[in-house]
C-alpha cells in the first residue's frame, strides 16, 4: 500500500479505496459478514492499484473484528490487458489477411483467364492464321505474365509489411526522400522538378517501411502526369498536432472526388487504361503509415494536381 505499518494500524482501512468502492465495503463491514471483491486503492503518493479484498469476520471472546487479505492484481491485470491488446490485434490480422487472400486471388486471375484464352485462339487458329496474328497473341500472354509477376511481388511486399515487426529508429525525412530522388531514375532533375523544402521532419518510424511509401508517393506525383508536361513535385512539413505532416504535391492528372478514399485500397486504380501499375503503392503506403501510428490522405482536384499529406510520430 506504500504506508508505514504504524500508520495502517491507526488508520480506517476504507480512507484507502477510491470513494466510489467504500460502499461495496462498508456494508460488508456493518453487516459482519464475509465478501470477496476486486476494487481499486488509493496509495498517499496519488498511484492506484488493483486488488482483491478478501474480509473474514473474526470473533475471540468479547473482541469482533475482521481479518482483511488484500491482494495486490495490478501486475496480472496489466498482463492480461497486454493479451487482450495482443488478441485483439491478431483479430484484426486475420480480418486483413482473410481480405488480402480474397483479393489478390480474385485480382490475379484476371491476367491468368487473359494468358488463357489468348492461348486457346492461338491453338486453335495456329493452323490458319497468319505469322504476325500469332505473335501479336504470343506478345499478350507475355503482357499478362509480366502483369502477374508485378501483381505478385508488390503483394508480397504488402504481406510482409502486414505481417512483420516494424522496428523503429529516427528516420531523417530530407535524406530519406534524397536518397530516393538519386536512386529513381524518373526522380531524376532531367525527368522532373522535384522542390524539397528545408524544413523536412525527423520521424520515427522504419527506414525500410518508410521507403517503401515514400518512393510509391513519388513516383506517383511524377507517373500521373499528362503526357508531355514536365512533372513538379513539391515535398514540405508542418507539424500536425502531436505528429508531423509531410506534403507532397503535384501538377499531375488529378484524381475525382468519388475515387479518393478508394485510391488507398489493394488494386483500386482510377487511371487504370493510361498509366502502368498494380494499385498496390497506396495500399502499401497507407498500411506502413498506419502501422507506424500515422495516418494518410489526400487533396485533389481533376486536371490541377493532387496534394498527398501522410503524418508520422516525431523522433
Ligand atoms: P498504381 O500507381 O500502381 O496504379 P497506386 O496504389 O499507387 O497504384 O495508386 C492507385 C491509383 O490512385 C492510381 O492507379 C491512380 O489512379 C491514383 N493515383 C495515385 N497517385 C496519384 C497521383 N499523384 N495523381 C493522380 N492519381 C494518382
Amino acid at each position: 500500500m506504500g504506508v508505514p505499518l504504524d500508520e495502517v494500524i491507526s488508520g480506517s482501512f476504507l480512507a484507502f479505496l477510491a470513494p466510489s468502492n467504500q460502499p461495496v465495503l462498508a456494508a460488508c463491514l456493518q453487516q459482519l459478514k464475509p465478501c470477496k471483491e476486486e476494487l481499486t486503492i488509493t496509495r498517499p503518493n496519488g498511484t492506484t492499484r488493483a486488488v482483491q479484498v478478501s474480509l473474514a469476520p473474526m470473533k475471540r471472546e468479547a473482541l469482533e473484528g475482521f481479518s482483511v487479505v488484500v491482494t495486490d492484481l495490478t501486475d496480472r491485470k496489466a498482463a492480461e490487458e497486454r493479451l487482450r491488446m495482443a488478441n485483439e490485434r491478431l483479430g484484426e490480422l486475420v480480418g486483413e489477411l482473410e481480405h488480402f487472400s480474397y483479393t489478390i486471388s480474385h485480382d490475379m486471375r484476371a491476367p491468368l483467364r487473359a494468358m488463357k484464352s489468348f492461348a486457346a485462339i492461338l491453338q486453335e487458329d495456329c493452323a490458319i492464321s497468319s505469322r504476325q496474328e500469332n505473335r501479336e497473341l504470343l506478345e499478350r500472354i507475355g503482357t499478362a505474365a509480366s502483369r502477374m509477376d508485378k501483381l505478385i511481388s508488390s503483394s508480397l511486399d504488402y504481406a510482409r509489411i502486414l505481417s512483420q515487426n516494424l522496428r523503429t529508429e529516427p528516420v531523417d525525412l530530407a535524406v530519406l526522400i534524397e536518397g530516393l530522388i538519386q536512386t529513381y531514375p524518373n526522380l531524376l532533375p532531367e525527368k522532373a522538378d522535384i522542390d524539397l523544402a528545408p524544413n523536412l521532419p525527423v520521424v520515427r518510424g522504419s527506414e525500410a517501411a518508410l521507403t517503401q511509401c515514400f518512393s510509391n508517393l513519388l513516383g506517383n506525383a511524377v507517373k500521373f502526369v499528362i503526357p508531355g508536361r514536365r512533372p513538379s513535385v513539391r515535398v514540405w512539413g508542418e507539424p500536425s498536432g502531436a505528429l508531423m505532416r509531410i506534403w507532397i504535391q503535384d501538377n499531375g492528372i488529378g484524381i475525382a472526388k468519388d475515387e479518393q478514399a478508394r485510391i488507398f485500397d489493394m488494386f483500386f486504380r482510377a487511371a487504370r487504361d493510361c498509366y502502368e501499375g498494380t494499385g498496390m503503392g497506396l495500399a502499401l503506403a497507407r498500411k506502413v503509415v498506419t502501422r507506424l501510428g500515422g495516418r494518410i490522405g489526400v487533396e485533389s482536384e481533376e486536371g490541377v494536381g493532387s496534394r498527398f499529406w501522410v503524418e508520422l510520430p516525431p523522433a
